[in-house]
């Protein structure tokens, strides 16, 4: 379907994810449930032509992730890549998995960012959301190999019922660690969160008063700059999704498919292939991509609502995850139809605050798949 009456701008920010393997089985990963139908057949020369061609038509920023991006045996040579192309670069990476020696070697590529995500500043309760006893001390080893080089160090904490207690302790140790950033991410709950939204959801109170250990560090007690996100399913308002459907991101998964957001293929769309297709024609003329492009697509309340041009009517992989209609205003919007449903969804997942979450893990994603 090409699009002749919405101006279309520019991909500014592409994401590639080098690999959907990962040492790591954290319960709130984004990850979709089916990964393990991923075959990582995107090469080396595939990266290189999808970064080429988006730089071509105006990209600038250039994020690594995965999966857990370190396990690509072709990261370094990646990254110089894109460096040599005058991205700015950025690795998302859990920090378990690389070689020895490996951020000296992306910073000698051109490397500008990492971030790191740590989970907690206590073994146990890392191990208890990884599933993997040596993340802890990997992480760290990786902390100080980042500061070392120079790199910037951005910490990105999510966070659950299982280590939303442990906010000010947190913000203490990313300090020792030397961060320049400390995100604090209240999860968003798509892919393994949604799945386990009824054992990792915290409740509104936890969140308050989280939030209000954030604001006193920021005031009080510390120079870093932390960033709280607050978990939309409190909120009256969805967010502005990606900036907008098609308008600044695009992802590219280790198969190659093309995905306006890294949750996209979560969809009932066909996403078109970088193999098969430019990323100019992908971006500009393909069907995924100008599905939800401008408010034509919108239903009331949405189509004719003030607030339309600000959050374009929310997240459709929310919308779609929730009502299993993707044209849906997104749930978390108090003038959704859906959204006492969601209501009832955050009453009945706060029910038994001792549930145990599943693991990110093959062994689980088979399951899922055989069930479907
Ligand atoms: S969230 Fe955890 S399991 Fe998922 S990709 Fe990142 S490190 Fe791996
Ligand atoms: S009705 Fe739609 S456009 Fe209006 S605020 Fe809600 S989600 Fe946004």
């Amino acid at each position: 379907m090409k699009n002749d009456f919405i101006k279309i701008k520019p991909p500014l920010w592409i994401l590639l994810e080098l690999t959907h393997k990962c040492p790591l089985e954290c319960n709130y990963c984004y990850n979709q449930l089916d990964f393990a139908l991923t075959k990582d057949v995107m090469k080396k020369e595939d990266w290189f032509r999808v970064m080429e061609e988006a730089r071509e038509m105006g990209a600038v920023q250039l994020g690594i992730s995965g999966g857990e991006p370190l396990l690509n045996k072709d990261i370094v040579q990646i990254i110089k890549k894109a460096n040599d192309l005058k991205f700015y670069t950025n690795l998302i990476t859990s920090g378990v998995g690389g070689e020895k020696g490996i951020i000296k070697k992306l910073k000698n590529a051109g490397l500008k960012t990492v971030q790191l995500g740590i989970q907690s500043h206590d073994k146990e309760t890392m191990t208890l959301i990884t599933n993997n006893k040596s993340a802890y001390d990997k992480k760290l080893e990786i902390a100080k190999e980042i500061k070392d080089e120079g790199l910037q160090l951005i910490i990105n904490t999510c966070i659950t019922r299982e280590n939303i207690h442990q906010i000010a302790d947190i913000i203490d140790f990313a300090e020792e660690l030397g961060a320049n950033y400390l995100e604090i991410a209240n999860i968003q709950y798509y892919g393994w969160a949604l799945k386990n939204v009824d054992s990792l959801l915290p409740t509104k109170e936890q969140i308050l008063q989280a939030k209000k250990t954030c604001d006193y560090y920021r005031e009080k007690k510390t120079n870093m700059k932390v960033f709280f996100v607050v978990p939309d399913y409190f909120e009256e308002r969805p967010k502005p999704c990606m900036n907008g459907w098609g308008t600044t991101f695009l992802t590219i998964n280790p198969d190659g498919n093309a995905l306006p957001c890294n949750t996209a293929n979560t969809l009932p769309l066909h996403f078109p292939n970088v193999k098969d297709f430019s990323i100019k024609e992908i971006w500009n003329d393909s069907e995924a991509f100008n599905f939800f492009r401008g408010d034509a697509w919108m239903p009331d309340p949405c189509r004719t609502c003030p607030e339309k041009e600000k959050d374009f009517g929310g997240c459709r992989c929310q919308a779609y995850a929730l009502t299993k209609n993707m044209k849906a205003t997104d749930p978390v919007c108090s003038k959704s139809p859906d959204h006492d449903n969601l209501q009832k969804l955050v009453k009945d997942s706060l029910k038994d605050m001792n549930k145990k979450p599943l693991y990110r893990n093959r062994k689980n994603s088979l399951i899922f798949i055989n069930k479907e």
